[in-house]
C-alpha cells in the first residue's frame, strides 16, 4: 500500500504536548501493523506567527494538500488574541485556512460512555452506560460561510449585523451520504436534525436527506427531529441514538452536548474529511484533531489529557489508512488504561500526559483479524 505521509502540526500551548503523545502512538501502531508512515512536523497558529508573521504559511498549506493525513493539536492563546489583520478569515485563522485548502466538509465527532468513566459524567450510570454516538456535522457551508454577511450602520444610527443560512441541494446530498455511510459501519440508524418548521434551509435539508435515504440507503433507519427537541431527547436518553446528522451550526451545538457522555473535553477526538468514509476505502487529506482547544491555563505542566489526540490517531488509522483493526487496538488500550484506574487531572486523577501515554503504549496489542 506504499508509505502514508502524515503532516503533524502541534500548534500552541498544550497542542504540541498532546501531538507528541499522539505521534508516539502513531509510530508504535504503524510498526505493529506493518504500515509505513513518514511523519513531518511543522508550525501552525501562534507558533507560526511568531516565526513567519502568518498563522499558516503557503509551505504548510502545500504540505497539507500533499499529505495523506494531517494531525493537528490546537491553536490560539492570549498572546495572539489582539493581532488584527485586514483580509479574509483565511489570513487571520490558520486552521480555517487549512480546512478551506483541504476542502474538508465531513466532520465526524464520536462520543462514547467509557465504562471506567461512568461515575465521572454528569449522568446517572444507567442513563449513560453503553451510549455510543457519532455526530456527522456539515463543516464547509451554512450560516458560518453564507454570503452576504456583515455589519452596517442604519439611518437611525443603530448597527445591523447579519449572516444567512443557506444550503444547496448538492451540499446536503453529500453530507447526508456521509451520515448514511457512517451508519452502515455502526448501528444502522441516522437521526437528522433541523428546524424545518421555521427555516427554508431546514426544509431543503429535511427533504434532501429523506430522498437520499429512500433512494440510496433503504437499509438505514432514518428519523428526523427538530433541533430544539433533539437537545432534550439526546440529553435525556443518549443510548437511544446512533448517528446524529446536522448542519454546520446545529452540528456545532450538538457535538458539545454529546461530549458530556465521555466525562471530559480532553477525551474527544475528531476527523474532518473531504469525502464520505466508506468501509474499506481510505480517504486522503483528512484533518485529525482533538475537539478541545489549546488550554493555555495548563500548558507547560505536563498534565494535559492526551486521549482525545490519541483517539484522533485511531480515527486516522481507520479513515485515512483503511485499518479499522488498528483503531480498535488503540481504543482497547485506552479502555484498559482507564479500567486500571489511571486518570489525568481533567478526569479527577493525578496522572500526567507522559504517564497516560506510556500506559497506552504498553497496552497496545495488535488484534488478531
Ligand atoms: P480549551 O478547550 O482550550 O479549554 C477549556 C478548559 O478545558 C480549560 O480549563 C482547559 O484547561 C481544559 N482542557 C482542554 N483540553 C484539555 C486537555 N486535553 N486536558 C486537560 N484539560 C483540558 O478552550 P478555551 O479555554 O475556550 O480556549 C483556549 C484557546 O484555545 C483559545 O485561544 C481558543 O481560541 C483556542 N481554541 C482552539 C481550538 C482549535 O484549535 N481547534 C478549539 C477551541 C479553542
Ligand atoms: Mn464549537
Amino acid at each position: 500500500s506504499g508509505t502514508f505521509k502524515v503532516l503533524a502540526l502541534g500548534g500552541d500551548h498544550i497542542g504540541p504536548e498532546v501531538v507528541a503523545a499522539g505521534l508516539q502512538v502513531l509510530r508504535q501502531v504503524a510498526d505493529q501493523f506493518g504500515v509505513a508512515v513518514e511523519i513531518e512536523e511543522d508550525l501552525l497558529g501562534g507558533a507560526s506567527w511568531d516565526v513567519h508573521g502568518t498563522f499558516c504559511t503557503d509551505a504548510v498549506a502545500a504540505k497539507a494538500r500533499a499529505a495523506d493525513a494531517i494531525l493537528v493539536g490546537a491553536v490560539g492563546g492570549p498572546e495572539w488574541d489582539n493581532i488584527r489583520i485586514a483580509g479574509p478569515i483565511t489570513e487571520t485563522d490558520g486552521l480555517t485556512r487549512l480546512r478551506i485548502e483541504l476542502d474538508v466538509y465531513n466532520a465526524l465527532r464520536p462520543a462514547r460512555a467509557w465504562p471506567a468513566l461512568l461515575h465521572r459524567t454528569p449522568y446517572r450510570q444507567e442513563v449513560v452506560e453503553g451510549a455510543d454516538l457519532l455526530v456527522v456535522r456539515e463543516n464547509a457551508g451554512g450560516i458560518y460561510y453564507g454570503e452576504p454577511r456583515g455589519r452596517e450602520v442604519l439611518g437611525d444610527g443603530q448597527e445591523r449585523a447579519f449572516e444567512i443560512s443557506e444550503y444547496r441541494t448538492g451540499e446536503v446530498e453529500r453530507i447526508a451520504r456521509c451520515a448514511f455511510e457512517a451508519a452502515r459501519g455502526r448501528g444502522g440508524h441516522v437521526t437528522s436534525l433541523d428546524k424545518s418548521n421555521v427555516m427554508e434551509s431546514g426544509k431543503l435539508w429535511r427533504e434532501t436527506v429523506a430522498r437520499i435515504g429512500r433512494e440510496e440507503y433503504p437499509d438505514i433507519q432514518l428519523r428526523h427531529l427538530l433541533m430544539d427537541y433533539a437537545l432534550f431527547a439526546v440529553a435525556r436518553a443518549p443510548q437511544e441514538f446512533d448517528v446524529l446528522l446536522a448542519d454546520n451550526l446545529f452540528g456545532d451545538l450538538i457535538s458539545d452536548l454529546v461530549a458530556v457522555v465521555s466525562g471530559a473535553l480532553g477525551m474527544l477526538p475528531s476527523a474532518t474529511l473531504p469525502a464520505a468514509a466508506r468501509v474499506g476505502h481510505p480517504v486522503k487529506g483528512g484533518l485529525y484533531e482533538p475537539t478541545h482547544g489549546s488550554a493555555p491555563d495548563i500548558s507547560g505542566q505536563g498534565v494535559a489529557n492526551p486521549i482525545g489526540t490519541i483517539l484522533s490517531v485511531a480515527m486516522m488509522f481507520e479513515y485515512g489508512f483503511g485499518l479499522p483493526a488498528a483503531a480498535r487496538a488503540i481504543e482497547q488500550a485506552v479502555d484498559r488504561v482507564l479500567a486500571a484506574g489511571l486518570a489525568p487531572p481533567d478526569l479527577g486523577g493525578t496522572d500526567g500526559t507522559a504517564t497516560i501515554t506510556q500506559a497506552i503504549l504498553r497496552n497496545l496489542h495488535p488484534i488478531p483479524a
